[in-house]
Formats: C-alpha cells, structure tokens, sequence
C-alpha cells in the first residue's frame, strides 16, 4: 500500500528532526513526545509570534506566567475538579479505551461489524450498534461498555507528605466500609494534600485579575495573555502532537464591559481566523465553526473554533477538520466563580463614570503543538521535478516568520577559500539573530533538496564569483529561482524580506 501523506509527515517529522517519540530507546511513552532541534524552532517561531502579535503589538493586552501548580481551591472554584471529565467507554472486543463524544457516529440498531479481539487476522463478528450511535474508533465494534465519567485532572501532592502512609494507617478502618464510603474516605485522604497539574491556563490569568489591574494601569477593554504547559490525563490520543497529556497553549482572556461582549467576541473571532492565514496556512484548510448550542459550556454564551483540515486517515481516507483554537464569551463567569470562593471583590469600578461592573471576558485559547502540527502539514507539499526521471522534491513551505532555520550557507567547492568566506557570511547572519545552517557536504543540488525538507526560504551559494565580485547566488525555495546579491549586504537583505514577511 502506498504511503499516506500522514504517514509521509510523520517520517519527514523524525527523520529532519522536527518530532520524535519520547523515551524512544525505552519503547516510547504513548501520547509524548520530544521535539527535535528543528522543531523545537518551529514550535518557538510560533509562540513568538503569537506572543508578538497579541502582546507586543498592541497597547491593550499584556503578558502573564503563571505556575503550573496552583491552590486547590482555584480548581474547585472553576468546577474543573467536579466537572473536567470526558465520558469514557470501554470497547468489550478489542479492549480499546475511547471517547464516547469522539467516537465514529453510526445509526442505533444499524449493522456493525468488526474483528475478534480487534486483530486483523481474527474471526469476522457481526453485531449491532447500540443506542447511543457510535462504535469503537480501533475495532468498529457496537459492543460497548456504559459511559462513565473521568477526571482529566493530574493529581500529584505537594510537600513532604506520603498519601500512601495514610491510606496504609487507616487500611482496617477501611476494610469495614462499603465500597462506596470506601472510596469516598481514601478521596477524602488523598484530597487533603492533592494538588493538580494545571489542565489550562486560563485561571491563572482570573486568579489574578487583581494582580494586574493593581500593577499594570491596564483598564477594560484589555487582555491578559499567557503561554506555557498545560496537563490532561486524555483518553485518546493520537494523529502525533494532535491530542497528547502534556501540551503548550496560548491563551489570552480580554475583559471588556458588559454589553460590548458580541462587539468583542466578533472582533476576536475574525482576528485569530486571520492569524493563521497571515502566517501562510491556506484558506481552503481553515475554517470558522460556531458551536452548536448544545456543545457550548453552560456559561459560555458563544463559542467558535477555528479549524484546519488535517490529512489525518479515518474510515473515510483521508482528511478530518481538527480545532486548533477556540474563542469563547465566557460572560463573567469565571470572575464571579472566583469572587465567591476567594471573598474578594473582582468587579471594576470605573472612576469616570463612577460605574462599578464584573467585566465579560473573551477568551481566544490555540495550542501552540496543533498550530505546529497543523503549520507542519499546511507547509508539506511534494513536487514532480523531472517526470522522466521520476525525481520528486519534498519541501516544507513554511511561511518565513514561522522556518526553522531561514538561510542555508553552501560552499560550492571545499576549497579556494570558499568555505572560510560562507563562514564568515553565517556568523554575520547569525549575529543579526537569523538563524542559517552551514553545509558543505554533498553536490549542491542535494544540500538544496536537504534544505528544502527542512523549510528553509533560502539558501546561499558562496563561489568563485564571491570573491571576484563579491556577490552570492541566493536561490528561493518555492521558486528554485537564483539571482545574485552582494554578499556585503547579505545580511541587511535577509532582514529586509524578514521584515518584509511580517517578522
Ligand atoms: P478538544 O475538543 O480537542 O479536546 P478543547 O475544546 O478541550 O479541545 P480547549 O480546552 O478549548 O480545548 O483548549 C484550547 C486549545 O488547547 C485547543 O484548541 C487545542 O489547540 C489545545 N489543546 C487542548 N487539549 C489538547 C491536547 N490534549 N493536546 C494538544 N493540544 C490541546
């Protein structure tokens, strides 16, 4: 069978060290995974610009980081320690543990038909689909277990204290419960010390609303935005970096006064679509999708996603829109939340007008591993070169704000002074913080090619010329074309078409 384009990702992802497995001489860890020296940039270039378009360039949002660790009572507060859960269902066939919310929906008493135990190999099954209308994602099965509810939360304790201890100290009380109080005391001992691994960033930025407001001089509109680690203990996971238990986000929550809420949530909604767009990702693959009133929170009063059409295989082949960011009107739920639970006042006042109100917050919340990944196969494209010959270019068209390395630097020969000169010319690009990669090994056209897998907008070829006239070949990655520049102004030139792009 041929290749797939995911599978076609995933390879050029390991293989140009954008991706790779976490702990992969341990077997790997299912759903981590490590990022390599170029997409460790890749993944950079895309946070700093979200950090530079949404804090930087503007005059009404400013920046946050928060600790992953917070007060319990931040998550009570919020509801994520009694809601945060996803149904869970068990599939009786192949012993797949799925979504119910994502699983493949089919038709209530429709045929279903699968392999026993899930294998390839093992004896044809036929069955029906349950009444709740889906089937198992791995197997196609309808033999389901009921849906029951589990807590995305990653419990861990703080401080010297050993959960495990106490729960041994109180064992015979416990052999006297029933299963119910049971499980309820051994709550109640690990609850005492638990604490939790952030599943968001958003509260940190409710939490200290006062902070800011008290600090920063800032007042409604104006948004508070924060980048960094969030944990969820996620049933499924797959497609790569789509869905995993450790992931970046990039949130921002702007707080405006009731009633321009839908002005706002308007306003975000059409800039963070045009986001992605302005860094290249093609307008055919993204899409705005309003949630439908059932799928909204219960405070939420509207939500939209912004999705791109990944080449994720499915029983359809190939294709499935994926979120990359959701922007919400979260009204002033959150706030309120945290005004009951803390006793602190987190309304407003606003000297002008003498009005005192809780503001409505808008809140766009991406995550900066889907952006990569969504950005990684939005870039990848395979070219005919030459029919004849059957020569097929990979490149990585990557917008270049978003390229992980922007100049290639090749000596054309290893000698005649040659490289010492590209040297000299990498180190001055460099110094000027654009990042370049030194290649003299191979012909010319297959460091070209090596470069082009690895996204890099252009490449430069130092020659005989160079020293002569002193001009370099730059050659463009999507048009292949050349053209000579001076090589003393090489670096003002890079930084002008940086500059240029939007960087
Ligand atoms: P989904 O419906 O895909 O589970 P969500 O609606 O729960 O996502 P949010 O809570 O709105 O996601 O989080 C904001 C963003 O964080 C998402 O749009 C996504 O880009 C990212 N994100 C959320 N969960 C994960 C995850 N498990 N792995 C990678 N990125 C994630």
């Amino acid at each position: 069978m041929p290749e797939s384009t995911m599978q076609k990702i995933v390879g050029l992802a390991k293989r140009r060290g954008f991706i790779f497995q976490s702990s992969e001489i341990y077997g790997g860890l299912k759903a981590c995974y490590d990022y390599g020296p170029l997409g460790v940039e890749l993944k950079r270039n895309i946070k700093d610009a979200w950090w530079r378009d949404m804090v930087h360039r503007r005059d009404d949002v400013v920046g946050l980081d928060c600790s992953i660790i917070m007060h319990p009572d931040v998550w009570r507060a919020s509801g994520h320690l009694a809601g945060f859960s996803d149904p869970l269902v068990d599939c009786r066939n192949c012993k797949e543990r799925f979504r119910a919310d994502k699983a493949p929906r089919a038709v209530p008493g429709s045929a279903a038909a699968c392999r026993e135990g899930g294998r390839s190999d093992g004896k044809k099954l036929a069955g029906v689909v349950g009444p709740q209308g889906y089937v198992c994602p791995v197997c196609g099965s309808g033999d389901l277990s009921p849906e029951r509810q589990f807590n995305l939360m990653f419990r861990t304790s703080l401080g010297p204290v050993d959960p495990m201890q106490q729960i041994l100290d109180a064992v015979d009380a416990l052999a006297a419960l029933d299963p119910e109080a049971r499980r309820e005391k051994l709550a109640g001992i690990i609850g005492e010390t638990a604490v939790y691994l952030r599943p968001e960033t958003a509260q940190g930025m409710f939490v200290n609303f006062l902070n800011v407001l008290n600090s920063s001089r800032v007042k409604p509109p104006f948004g508070v935005a924060q980048c960094g680690k969030s944990y969820r203990n996620e049933i499924t996971t797959s497609n790569l970096t789509f869905r995993t238990c450790e992931f970046e986000q990039m949130e921002m929550e702007f707080f405006v006064e009731p009633g321009t809420d839908d002005r706002w949530f308007e306003y975000w909604s059409k800039a963070r679509f045009e986001w992605y767009k302005s860094l290249g990702m093609r307008a055919e693959r993204l899409r705005l999708r309003p949630h439908e009133q059932s799928e909204l929170a219960h405070y939420a009063k509207a939500c939209v996603d912004v999705e791109y059409f990944f080449p994720f295989e499915n029983q359809d082949g190939e294709g499935e829109w994926g979120e990359l960011e959701g922007i919400a009107n979260r009204i002033d739920y959150d706030l309120r939340k945290h005004s009951e639970h803390s006793g602190k006042d987190l309304s407003y006042f606003e000297t002008e007008t003498k009005k005192r109100y809780t503001p409505f917050v808008i809140e766009p919340a991406a995550g900066a591993d889907r952006a990569a990944l969504a950005f990684l196969c939005d870039a990848y494209a395979e070219e005919m070169i030459d029919r004849e010959k059957n020569d097929v270019r990979t490149v990585l068209r990557f917008h270049p704000r978003l390229a992980p390395v922007k100049v290639g630097v090749f000596p054309l020969v290893k000698k005649d002074g040659l490289p010492e000169k590209a040297r000299e010319l990498l180190s001055q690009l460099m110094a000027e913080g654009i990042n370049s990669f030194y290649d003299e090994s191979g012909a010319i056209g297959r460091r070209y090619r090596r470069m082009d897998e690895a996204g890099a907008p252009w490449c430069v070829t130092i020659d005989a010329g160079t020293k002569t006239e002193d001009s370099v070949t730059v050659r463009e990655r999507d048009s292949m074309e050349q053209s000579r520049v001076p090589a003393g102004r090489l670096a003002d030139y890079f930084r002008d078409r940086l500059r240029l792009s939007g960087a």
